[in-house]
């Protein structure tokens, strides 16, 4: 079963894994498992549970939910305060602040246009228009904040997430072969 897995399930099944033993058993993940462990990347794993998580949490798109109730979805995702902590460390070095952090993982997770809410064209009497949505200049998506600085965060978790799956990829390959 596992020679047939790819790596994005194989990711999958490493970031779900409870218990390394009884995971390791029956789905044969061990190796999996192992290389989330030697993983270079500490953020990797966290950052794809997170997202996973907010997947999970069945959202609901920007505009559906009260601040409020968007504050309490957030509270939900058990992830987030350590991505968030684990980020900011390393935003601390480069000089960015927390804020930032902030800032960009909320885009990461929700990047959807909160005007349009993807739609990409403006509403006219209910219906679609043919008028480009003018907050998200037609792309559906918000822009990444913070310029610069929003992009090397944003630049770094895609490098953490990179590094997580070329490990359990370079892993499970000498384990099979
Ligand atoms: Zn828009």
């Amino acid at each position: 079963m596992t020679d047939t897995m790819t790596t994005e399930e194989r990711c999958t099944t490493a970031i779900h894994a409870s218990n390394l033993r009884v995971e390791a058993d029956r789905t044969g993940s061990a190796d999996v498992i192992i290389a989330m462990g030697m993983s270079r990347s500490r953020l990797g794993a966290p950052l794809l549970r997170l997202r996973s998580e907010w997947d999970g949490a069945g959202l609901l798109q920007p505009g559906q939910v009260t601040p409020h109730e968007f504050a309490l979805l957030l509270g939900r995702l058990k992830t987030l305060p350590s991505v968030r902590y684990e980020l900011g460390l390393q935003a601390a070095r480069w000089g960015i602040s927390a804020d930032v952090v902030a800032a960009v993982l909320l885009w990461w997770l929700m990047p959807v246009c909160q005007v349009c809410h993807g739609r990409k064209y403006e509403l006219e009497h209910g219906a679609t228009s043919h008028r480009h949505c003018k907050h998200c200049k037609g792309t559906g998506q918000e822009t990444l904040p913070h310029g610069e600085a929003g992009r090397k965060i944003e630049d770094h978790m895609t490098y953490c997430m990179g590094a997580f799956r070329d490990s359990v990829k370079k892993l499970s390959k000498n384990i099979h072969n």
